[in-house]
């Protein structure tokens, strides 16, 4: 069902709205556009997004929605560093009022049964996806009390959307551990492997050779291919 519905949903392209946008940190920028009561989302998908207003070339690029569906707005936090692409330099004209495309959101990143352990790692931007589905859980109150587990790995200590998740581990059995080194994050996902084994659901998303290594790692640990899902962002 998903698939058609997926399938459907790439024919659909939607112009949506600005009305906001901030910096976050250093290199990281969030766009909230407004969200139109038809369109609809699974928190964790992305969305193909075009910029309308100028001419530019490799117009399309995939970003997840960090909002919720149950937020009211469609949400994009992008890294955006000091020499940008076209793309992204066009993204930080937009002023509110000003348009962008939108085809989608489609993908299968998402934990659908959260009967279960649920152990997340994000790897730096990769907490896009993350921050959605854990405030779609809050929203929902589905987590019936199984351990949430966030793994974050940032090598700047540059953590995106730390307040917000303080407060949802005030409401949700979630447990954020905030991570430096790809050693201290083999030693947590160690732990939890060993704590849950292929009870549990692991979900990993970041720039693309992160999300390979760390779904070997995780595999090598005896977790079986269908316990991972994997959302990797190429281009970085
Ligand atoms: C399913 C999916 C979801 C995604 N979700 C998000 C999201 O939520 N947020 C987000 O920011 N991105 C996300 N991405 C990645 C996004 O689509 C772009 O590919 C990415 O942001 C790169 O953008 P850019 O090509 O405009 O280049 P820029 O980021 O502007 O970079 C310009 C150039 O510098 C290079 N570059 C940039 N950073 C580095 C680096 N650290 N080391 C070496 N070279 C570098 C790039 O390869 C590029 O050639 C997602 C990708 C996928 C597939």
């Amino acid at each position: 069902m998903s698939f058609f519905r997926d399938f459907l949903k790439m024919f659909k392209k939607r112009e949506i709205v600005l009305v906001e946008s901030g910096k976050e940190s250093e290199e990281v920028y969030t766009f909230r556009f407004k969200k139109d009561s038809d369109v609809n989302w699974i928190a964790g998908q992305h969305g193909l997004f075009s910029i309308t207003h100028k001419k530019i070339k490799n117009a399309l690029k995939p970003f997840t929605v960090s909002s919720a569906p149950t937020e009211n707005y469609i949400q994009l936090t992008m890294r955006i560093g000091h020499n940008p692409s076209e793309f992204k330099r066009a993204m930080l004209e937009l002023k509110p009022g000003m348009k962008v495309n939108m085809t989608g959101p489609v993908g299968t990143f998402h934990p659908g049964d959260t009967g279960r352990p649920l152990v997340m790692i994000a790897g730096g931007i990769g907490i896009t996806p993350f921050r959605s589905i854990l405030k779609q859980i809050e929203a929902e109150a589905r987590s019936g009390g199984n351990p949430i587990h966030l793994l974050y790995l940032d090598s700047k200590q540059s953590y995106l959307f730390q307040e917000e998740l303080e407060e949802l581990a005030g409401h949700l059995p979630l447990h954020v551990t905030y991570l430096d080194t790809r050693d201290d994050l083999h030693r947590e996902i160690d732990t939890l492997t060993a704590k849950y084994k292929n009870d549990g659901q692991y979900l990993i998303a970041g720039p693309k050779s992160m999300v390979s290594d760390i779904a070997a790692f995780v595999q090598n640990k005896q977790i079986s291919k269908r316990n991972i899902k994997k959302d990797s962002f190429f281009g970085y």
